[in-house]
């Protein structure tokens, strides 16, 4: 084969990266080569060009600066591919034959540690996921942050969608084994609902890999994590030492939600756009640092179960409330403090630059007085915190010493290192401003030798240092010492034995200087690498902090109230109020009581017109309870919350048209998934359910379902329905409790007064909403006209006992007899009389006119 040596080493070198793009240096390029070449070059847009490769054919070749590659990789990275760089790993000058190069760094959507590409108040993770028999184990790691979890179940009703819905991974690999066909489908299902890249690896967990203990694990486990580790390993090529450790958790020790219910809450995206502007983590939110940020999404995605840890965070909330100077201290403190945690990670796989290590250190000088706003702190958590809680001296001490103030953003062109330091630095740069003074000195030695007024001297890549005489002055400069450079077009520029002399003094102790400080500089890193999981430490109880204040601060800006947190089954909240809901209204949200327990108020079914407001109540009871169990303050004048095993909800079908999933079958599937696993201490939220079929099997299902919780499962449930007919069932089933939404009534409108009451709606008031919601009047008066017909009729009666077809289909025949159809021709005919424009008409035109109406009026009956 013809192929030129180079093209050889990229085609070997990509042979190993066959699922990447390979993003191959040359010179000031990285190019990329045939069909890498024309995925990139239209992905990215750039110009798709050739480039001999030996072969008869050209290569496609196409490349983009090796300064702004970063763009054009994170573009790549955003669109699901992953890219390999190869950098060249010698100096081409010094190079024997052809440059040595290898892949430094493979970047991944879920391996990305450049902030720049990350949003800071947001995890990225990345999941493997390793299949035995109906087992799962998984691994999920932020590489970024160091963040790594490992936990395994059985898997059945969708455990590993639900669990991965927490932390919405980019990229997951599978362990291939033989029990992975079977999760086909499942894997399928994944990738459709998180968009994310997965690969399918070979179990390498064998090969052990060192410096991690996994004694904590199970076998399977093991293999999800040192896989993942693995693969981390290969992309980062780095040791990952800020993966300080692996936490092990059982799902079973949070709040049991499935990925349904966390979208239907809207926790932490809207169900609709997926944005945060809507949901809870946005009116919870107000961190002040990227890990605060990170920390109370993970507290939001993980309510807790256990009372003392939920009863922690809550003192120590009402703790920061009460003292307003130190939260306002410590929230000021925190504002000053940079993203440690991605900071370590960029530290760990060696890309931190000098500024990263002044960002840490600027951070740390923050660390005394966060220290000292708790010192009087009373409650458990933040009294423990600042017993534990590292300044971090030694550190900033170390960067405060070494680190120039204002370093540039590469580490090898040197200014990184500050003078004092380093007494070889300091030599070399004095060798370089002396050799520098000397050469202006000399500019001026020689202005006075030859009596040129405009010599100067100048300076270079190419020449280095040169002197600069004017044509006009040619005549004077002494022709023996001066040796001629180069021609300009009215000057010619020189050198001397001296100059150069001095200048090889100079640029020497340059380069020198800019190795030294290189070298000095990842000694430096490397020193504070070595105390990565003490500086990990400080920055939890820092995310710690932020987060308790942001709840401190929301819950006294919303005024919320602690709630009392039991175990007795009871769920009691006074004048509860939805948080987001009433923060988007411009008019007063109106608060609402609820009583739900284990007994006599166990299934409360919720009736009331459209719009009444059902749905919003459901969600703010729900919303209510998982916020005490994260620990934060709640929308209520009162609370007294039972904890609560694992939330439901189920939405009935019509409702989630949008997300394509409106088909009865799942919405049963969903149904049953509650009825099989809710427990006496879950809530479930049922909200319309068995809206999606036909009201007689609608009626029949949601009756049913109602006996099966009250009588088998024994869960607080809320059941918001426009049957009223359900609200038969108070008397009849145990536990069972009707509500409605009040509506008043004005004149012939309704107006929502939004008020819960104990009772069932007696109708439903369809064609006011109607009313309200602008259809012609035309319309209302017509349906006004039937609904009474309807009512005066004995068809209305046997509707309440019986609900048959027979009997819709009769109250249909007698309808018809009874009431007209719309008279659409009378009208046209008064539209017609009301087009005549009287005072413009003649005479003749007007007797026409009236001729004909006359007629048309004869043709209706
Ligand atoms: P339903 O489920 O009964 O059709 P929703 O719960 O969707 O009604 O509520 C309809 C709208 O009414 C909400 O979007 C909200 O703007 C308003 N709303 C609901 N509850 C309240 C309340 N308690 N106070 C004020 N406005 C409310
Ligand atoms: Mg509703």
């Amino acid at each position: 084969m013809g192929l030129t040596p180079m093209m050889q080493q990229y085609l070997e070198i990509k042979d190993k990266y066959k699922d990447c793009i390979l993003f191959f240096r040359l010179g000031d390029f990285y190019e990329m080569f045939f069909e890498d070449a024309e995925i990139a070059s239209r992905e990215l847009e750039i110009a798709l060009t050739g480039r001999d490769c030996g072969l008869e054919k050209r290569a496609p070749m196409c490349g983009v600066p090796f300064h702004s590659a970063d763009t054009y990789i994170a573009r790549l990275i955003e669109k699901g591919y992953k890219v390999a760089i190869c950098e060249q790993l010698e100096d081409p000058k010094f190079a024997k034959g052809i440059v040595k190069r290898d892949i430094t760094r493979i970047i991944t959507p879920g391996t990305i540690i450049d902030s720049n590409m990350l949003d800071e108040k947001v995890n990225n993770f990345i999941a493997s996921v390793y299949f035995n028999i109906d087992k799962v184990a998984i691994s999920i790691a932020d590489v970024s942050t160091g963040d790594f979890y490992v936990t395994s179940f059985i898997e059945e009703n969708n455990k590993l969608m639900n669990e991965l819905s927490k932390f919405k991974p980019s990229e997951m690999l599978i362990i291939k084994n033989s029990f992975t066909e079977r999760f086909e489908t499942l894997v399928l299902n994944i990738k459709s609902r998180f968009n994310l890249l997965i690969n399918y690896v070979e179990d390498k967990s064998s090969e052990s890999l060192s410096n991690k203990d996994y004694s904590h694990l199970n076998e399977y486990e093991k293999v999800s994590a040192v896989n993942l580790l693995k693969y981390l390993n290969e992309t980062q090529k780095s040791s990952l030492d800020h993966i300080s450790s692996i936490t092990r958790y059982k799902t079973e020790d949070f709040m049991l939600i499935d990925s349904f219910t966390r979208r239907n809450l809207e926790l932490t995206e809207t169900m609709r756009s997926r944005s945060k502007k809507g949901t809870l983590i946005d009116v919870l939110d107000k961190t002040q640092t990227a890990m605060g940020g990170r920390l109370i999404r993970k507290w939001i995605e993980e309510p807790l179960l256990i009372k003392d840890e939920i009863e922690k965070r809550l003192e120590a909330v009402e703790e920061l409330i009460d003292n307003i100077y130190i939260s306002s201290d410590l929230r000021e403190f925190l504002r000053g403090i940079y993203d440690i945690e991605r900071i370590m990670g960029k530290i760990s796989c060696e890309t931190a630059n000098a500024r990263d290590l002044i960002s840490l250190k600027q951070s740390i000088r923050f660390l005394p007085d966060i220290r000292a706003a708790i010192s009087n702190c009373k409650s458990i958590l933040l009294s423990e915190i600042y017993r534990d809680f590292d300044e971090l001296g030694d550190i900033f001490q170390l960067i405060d010493e070494s680190i120039d103030e204002n370093p540039p953003i590469t580490i090898k062109e040197g200014g990184i290192i500050k003078t004092g330091f380093n007494q070889e630095i300091d030599k070399l740069r004095d060798a370089m401003t002396n050799g520098k003074n000397w050469i202006a000195e000399l500019e001026q030695k020689e202005r006075d030798l030859t009596g040129i007024k405009s010599l100067k001297i100048g300076y270079n890549k190419v020449f280095g240092y040169y002197l600069e005489v004017t044509k006009s002055n040619l005549s004077s400069i002494p022709q023996d010492r001066y040796i001629r450079k180069q021609t300009l077009a009215n000057a010619e520029r020189f050198i001397t034995p001296e100059l150069k002399e001095m200048e090889e003094i100079v640029s020497g102790a340059e380069s020198k200087v800019v190795d030294l400080e290189y070298d000095i500089f990842v000694h430096i890193r490397n020193k504070i690498y070595g105390e990565v999981s003490r500086i990990k430490k400080v920055a939890h109880y820092l995310a710690i902090i932020d987060s308790l204040l942001s709840f401190a601060k929301v819950s006294f800006e919303n005024n919320y109230t602690k709630p009392k947190i039991t175990d007795d089954g009871v769920i009691e909240i006074k004048e509860g109020r939805h948080p987001v809901v009433e923060k988007m209204i411009s008019g007063v949200f109106v608060p609402n009581d609820t009583m739900l327990d284990n007994k006599e108020d166990m299934v409360i079914i919720i009736t009331g017109p459209n719009m009444a407001g059902k749905s919003t109540y459901l969600r703010q009871v729900a919303l209510i309870t998982l916020m005490a169990q994260i620990g934060c303050f709640v929308p209520a004048a009162s609370a007294k919350i039972s904890i609560v095993d694992r939330i439901f909800t189920r939405i009935g079908a019509s409702d989630d048209l949008s997300l394509g999933q409106s088909t009865f079958m799942v919405e049963m599937s969903e149904v049953s998934n509650i009825l099989n696993n809710a427990t006496k201490n879950s809530l479930l939220i049922l909200d319309e359910v068995g809206r999606g079929t036909s009201t007689f099997d609608g009626l029949s299902i949601a009756w049913a379902v109602i006996e099966f919780i009250s009588q088998r499962i024994g869960a607080k449930t809320l059941f918001a329905t426009h049957y009223h007919e359900l609200t038969e069932l108070e008397g009849k089933i145990d536990g069972v409790k009707n509500y409605c939404i009040s509506v008043k009534e004005h004149g012939e409108d309704i107006i929502f007064l939004r008020k819960i009451i104990r009772g069932g709606a007696d109708q439903s008031y369809g064609i006011q909403v109607a009313k309200l919601a602008g259809l012609p009047s035309e319309v209302i008066d017509k349906a006004k006209e039937i609904l009474e017909k309807l009512e005066e009729s004995d068809i209305s009666k046997k509707l309440k006992t019986k609900t048959k077809p027979a009997v819709v289909k009769e109250a249909a025949a007698t309808l018809s007899n009874e009431i007209n159809l719309f008279n659409y021709k009378e009208n046209e005919l008064i539209e017609e009389i009301k087009s005549i424009d009287v005072l413009n008409i003649t005479p003749i035109e007007a007797i026409n006119k009236l001729y004909s109406l006359v007629n048309k009026a004869k043709g209706l009956r």
